[in-house]
């Protein structure tokens, strides 16, 4: 843990320059568009320790797999999103001394701050320099999502004791590597290059996948705000253009270099366009200028924010929290671009290589669905819907057959990246997942379109793998399903984990639903699918058989499920009587103790009473949360959202508010040392969820829209806003009233504690509650 960001309700502000914390600032300080995103790193030269990043979404490398010791089934790579070429630089000399932070006699006056409200980074601070020269400087950027080709800063430098000569020197270096290179590769070629005074660019292609790149720059240098057209000198090779400016420079002028950089890529225009279609948005940039750009980006995130946005009084920290949590979401997703995805560290890092994962479906789908307009969560799904044949060529792989699928547990391009057997092989609840959104898209949006088009393919797929990976156990005369990995990463190749054969008997039942829905209401596509897909007679009775028959291990005495068929014989003692000093456990223990813990590293049983909550009553998920919860050491940062959705919902409001803390500043407070590396961008997901689902209680039961709202005690009042089948709704909670309303022109029915209100066109009503 390490609290050092000062609270504020709208911006992440860090004052006093500690180069111990700089690796973590440049994470929680991010900044993207959906398409380019970056680490905060310092636009001047920075010799400490950093962690480079820029990056763009879907530019990939297929990095050449390393392991120890091979299996079969394993991917060839494993892909990673390139850190793309650095366009941020400015180097800067004064009176021949390279203004560097990590090698100045003294910094003062630091302060870096994320303004969420209005999208952009602005850095401000004094330094002094080892020959005695003070400057100024404030340096102000952001990547905007008006134009998402586009990145701009203002960099301005002041000298504070000292007439002398200035440099100013904007640069392109696409010489830049991945720290999570297997083999210390460079990924990047360049293909072409150019520059005149004033402008520069470099094209580049990727090794293996032949992506192409042009990053571009154009600047223009003021002083005391006159343009100076003093172009001094260019330093220029492979992967590299820089120009000089130098200025003669008085006590306080004030200089300012405008950097504006597009990025463009073969993913969007043809190669041999990429640099005309670059200029073209500097052209646009220069015309506008930096103020205007501004305006333009922090006008749209405005208008983000009405859709989204959550407001507490009465607890800053919190209120920043949660705000820091979907700013983080909205610069990674947008939703334009159905081959894009979110990565659990989005643009903040590279852990993880910037694939995919079950968290999409999982805790991301339910943030989007309910903050954007349908299409956003609709382009998540798509994407694995495009995967679906890389899916059926993984599962044969594998020896499945007849068009099973099995969904990578990381992927890019629908290839499976992962490559450890006990997870590649086992982990194969996240296919459930990826049924389990088509089915709260359906639910949520009440667009059956989708599903009865695109989402049954997938669901017959999945069907197929579950009915194939079930074996009959001649002992139990049940069905069942050996060999896996649950959500609990801390055990593996357990027989019959609970939420895994759960899953999978509920996608074979939901594969029916929708195959004999999608009959009676869309009879043509129906027959194209069942032709497309081949669906055999027998496919559907033999589903049954297995639905009626599965096994389910659980403990009828202590009512609960068991996370899977051994998990008593383990030595059960709750975490709180672990010392401290061997958490976290991952971190403390050999992987092989681990392994015969009783602990768990996220909801396991609990993550499949969260997603068929409505089959259980409230007694069986009190015992299991009861007896999981407290052998769990939350050591994914998907843990806490989950339990505190279901601590919330059994009245354990103290344990749901402290959960929920655990979740929204697991970033900004750094709680398990190693935000340096990355934020945990899909995990605030599931901070949103705990918010919403946990706090305001929302639900969909039998399609209809549901509240069960209570206000944590240290708060005043909250409100969220959702937008549902074409409403936009805001929540206010009082203490002891709970306002709706409703910014539609037409009418919105809804339950609060499943009593029935209306809410008229554009309207509002109160209720009053007893907390
Ligand atoms: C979790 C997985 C998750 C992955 C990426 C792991 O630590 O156990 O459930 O998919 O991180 O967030």
């Amino acid at each position: 843990m390490n609290k050092y960001l000062k609270h504020d309700d709208w911006c992440i502000i860090e004052e006093g320059f500690k180069p111990e914390n700089h690796k973590s600032s440049e994470s929680i300080f991010s900044i993207g568009n959906g398409k380019l995103g970056q680490r905060a790193n310092f636009e001047e030269q920075y010799s400490g320790d950093s962690l480079q990043g820029n990056y763009i979404a879907g530019i990939y490398y297929p990095d050449k797999t390393k392991v120890g010791w091979w299996k079969n089934g394993y991917p060839e790579y494993f892909a990673k999103v390139l850190n793309a070429p650095n366009w941020l630089g400015i180097n800067i000399k004064i009176n021949n001394s390279e203004l560097d932070l990590a090698k100045c006699k003294n910094v003062s006056n630091f302060k870096r701050v994320l303004n969420m409200r209005e999208g952009y980074l602005e850095r401000t601070f004094t330094a002094e320099l080892k020959n005695g020269n003070k400057v100024n400087v404030r340096a102000k950027r952001f990547l905007s999502i008006a134009n998402d080709e586009l990145g701009a800063i203002k960099y301005e430098i002041s000298p504070v004791n000292f007439n002398g000569k200035i440099s100013i020197s904007p640069y392109i270096n696409a010489d830049v590597i991945n720290e999570d290179s297997n083999y210390n590769e460079k990924f990047w070629i360049e293909t072409n290059q150019g520059s005149k005074p004033g402008k520069a660019h470099i094209t580049t292609k990727t090794k293996k996948l032949d992506f192409e790149v042009c990053t571009s720059m154009r600047y223009i240098i003021e002083k005391n705000k006159n343009q100076i057209e003093n172009f001094t000198s260019e330093e220029k090779h492979t992967k590299f253009i820089s120009q000089t400016i130098e200025i003669n420079a008085k006590t306080n002028d004030i200089i300012t270099c405008y950097k504006y950089a597009s990025i463009t890529t073969s993913e969007n225009y043809s190669k041999n366009l990429l640099s005309t279609k670059a200029y073209k948005v500097l052209d646009y940039a220069i015309e506008k200028g930096f103020d205007k750009l501004l305006s333009e980006h922090s006008k749209a995130w405005k208008n983000k924010w009405k859709d989204c946005d959550i407001i507490i009084k009465g607890d800053k920290e919190a209120q920043q929290g949660i705000r820091f949590n979907i700013f983080q979401l909205d610069q990674t997703y947008t939703g334009k671009d159905e081959r894009l995805n979110i990565g659990p560290k989005g643009f903040t890092g590279e852990k993880y290589g910037g694939s995919t994962y079950w968290d999409t479906e999982a805790y991301c789908i339910p943030f989007y669905l309910s903050t954007s307009e349908p299409y956003v969560a609709k382009n998540l799904l798509l994407y694995r819907y495009k995967q679906l044949s890389k899916a059926i060529e993984n599962a044969e792989k594998l020896g499945f057959k007849n068009g099973a699928a099995l969904y990578p547990m990381v992927t890019m391009n629908g290839e499976e990246c992962h490559n450890e057997w006990e997870i590649t092989f086992e982990e194969i609840h996240r296919n459930g997942a990826i049924a389990y959104a088509i089915y709260n898209y359906t639910e949520y949006t009440g667009d059956n379109n989708y599903v009865h088009e695109y989402g049954i393919e997938v669901l017959i797929a999945i069907a197929r793998f579950w009915s194939q990976r079930f074996n009959f156990s001649e002992t139990k005369q049940k069905y069942v399903m050996l060999g896996v990995t649950g959500p609990n990463e801390y055990e593996n190749n357990v027989n019959n984990n609970w939420y895994t054969n759960y899953l999978a008997k509920w996608c074979l039942s939901y594969a029916i639903q929708i195959i004999e829905e999608t009959k009676i209401a869309n009879q043509d596509n129906y027959n194209r699918i069942i032709d497309k897909v081949n669906l055999l007679d027998e496919e559907i009775p033999f589903w049954n058989t297995i639905i009626n028959n599965i096994y389910f291990p659980e403990d009828t005495e202590k009512n609960i499920f068991l996370q899977q068929d051994n998990f008593l014989d383990k030595e059960i003692i709750p975490v709180n009587l672990l010392n401290s000093s061997e958490r976290p456990i991952n971190q403390n223990w050999s992987w092989d103790r681990i392994l015969r813990s009783c602990y768990i590293k996220q909801a396991d049983v609990l993550q499949g009473l969260y997603f068929f909550e409505k089959d259980f009553n409230t007694d069986t998920i009190k015992s299991n949360f009861d007896f999981y919860e407290p052998l769990t050491v939350h050591e994914s940062s998907l843990s806490p959202c989950i339990h505190s959705i279901l601590a919330s919902k059994l009245n354990y409001h103290d344990t749901a508010y402290e959960l929920y803390l655990r979740t929204a500043r697991l970033d900004l407070d750094d709680y398990n040392n190693e935000v340096a590396e990355g934020c945990h961008i899909t995990s605030m997901a599931g901070t949103w969820m705990s918010f919403v689902q946990g706090f305001g209680g929302m639900r969909i039961k039998d399609k209809n829209l549901h509240f069960s709202p209570y206000i944590p005690d240290k708060w005043e009042s909250y409100s969220f806003n959702v937008k549902y089948q074409g409403h936009h709704i805001t929540l206010q909670v009082l203490k002891n009233e709970i306002n709706i309303s409703n910014y539609a022109d037409k009418e919105l029915e809804l339950y609060i504690f499943d009593k029935k209100y209306t809410v008229l066109e554009n309207n509002s009503i109160s209720i009053e509650i007893n907390n």
